[in-house]
């Protein structure tokens, strides 16, 4: 099987699964906010960020409220999420800029995005894809397993920015972004990182790993 098909069948199937391709943080539709979510994101769970963004948000309604703080109170809203004085302070700095450099506004290219503070590839490429519409590959730890799985690519490789090169010249550039939402939720679900449920999976036909296994 091809690269190219192989992303087709996969995308085919993953949709056939996840109908609805969500992002799975609550940001309200408000960029800013979705910033900030996937920020708080790194190393904590999605659902734990949900719950943090709510007393977060009813604190600081707008982009300009986090950029006046303090940052005291940012710190101590976010803890539940770890690491929580470098991301409360990456938070405070990039409301700050946004305000100040940008009109309020979140950029809409790579390059002034990964000028913001704690802001990488990952988050950038999320930005682009969910809010702008562009073609994206968000290469998080779920998509980096399960596609080497697959087989695009050798299971040992690790490299995010290599991985977005290679998906996104086989993942058709419309359903990048679904893609990538889909598979955040069968490798919670199905392709999980220690016992990959194969013997139930509908991907498992087309499946490097599975017939490696058989
Ligand atoms: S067959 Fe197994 S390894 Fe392959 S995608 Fe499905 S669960 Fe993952």
């Amino acid at each position: 099987m091809t690269k190219k098909e192989l992303a087709r069948q996969s995308a085919a199937a993953l949709e056939a699964l996840y109908p609805d391709a969500a992002c799975s943080l609550d940001y309200e539709n408000e960029p800013w906010k979705l910033l900030i979510l996937a920020r708080l994101s790194a190393q904590c769970t999605d659902a734990r960020v949900n719950i943090v963004a709510k007393p977060l948000f009813a604190r600081f309604p707008t982009l300009a409220s986090v950029a006046a703080g303090p940052l005291e109170d940012i710190e101590e809203i976010v803890k539940p999420c770890g690491l929580y004085k470098t991301k409360a302070k990456n938070i405070y700095d990039t409301a700050g800029i946004l305000m100040r450099d940008f009109d309020g506004q979140v950029p809409r290219d790579m390059d002034n995005l990964l000028s913001l503070p704690g802001v990488g590839r990952k988050i950038a490429n999320l930005m682009l894809g969910d809010v702008f519409g562009q073609p994206r590959i968000v290469t998080d730890t779920h998509c980096i397993r399960i596609c080497g799985r697959l087989g695009f690519y050798p299971e040992q490789e690790k490299n995010p920015e290599k991985i977005e090169k290679i998906l996104s010249k086989w993942v058709d550039g419309p359903v990048q972004s679904d893609f990538c939402h889909r598979i955040v939720q069968f490798g919670r679900d199905v392709c999980t990182a220690r016992s990959p449920k194969c013997d139930e999976c509908t991907l498992r036909g087309f499946c490097k790993h599975a017939n490696r296994q058989d």
